[in-house]
């Protein structure tokens, strides 16, 4: 296939597009891309390197730039009071909690330093303020995840 005027000016537009050869002569069609660089040294159209490829990029870093981004959630952080201990030096375990302590659990159940925070709970809530917080976190991680299945297994046993 010739290079009829038509074709010239669609193969200039791709190339200021900043088509490759290759891709210009996919959507052309009938030429190969060695067909396609021949014709454009021959136009004189080789320099274009400069102006379209280095405006591409350009724009592209404009674009992200003006892209909407979440805003990071800020959260306070979290202040957990040391555990309760009692008079006799003990922390509050599962035979001395009550109500009005913080049934938050700390330590690993199956050992005896199991124990539990022990501090006044918000209202309606078992756990202390910092524990609630903490508890209605959404994003606990695995370790945390693990610690409140024992200790619900752990609720459910005794
Ligand atoms: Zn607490």
């Amino acid at each position: 296939m010739g290079w009829t005027d038509e074709r010239v000016e669609q193969l200039k537009q791709l190339w200021a597009d900043g088509l490759s050869a290759s891709q210009i002569a996919r959507q052309m069609g009938g030429v190969t891309r060695n067909a396609v660089i021949g014709k454009v040294h021959r136009l004189g159209l080789a320099g274009r390197a400069t102006p379209a490829r280095s405006e591409r990029p350009r724009m592209q870093v404009a674009r992200r730039v003006v892209r909407p981004r979440l805003a990071p959630v800020i959260q306070a952080p979290i202040v957990e009071k040391d555990p309760v201990i009692d008079d006799q030096g003990r922390k509050t375990t599962v035979l001395t909690i009550s109500d009005r302590m913080c049934k938050w659990p700390i330590g690993d159940p199956s050992t005896t330093e199991f124990h539990f925070c022990g501090h006044p709970p918000k209202v309606g809530s078992p756990y202390c303020e910092a524990h609630c917080v903490k508890a209605f976190q959404p994003s606990q991680s695995r370790r945390d995840r693990e610690r409140d299945k024992d200790y619900r297994r752990y609720l459910a046993q005794s």
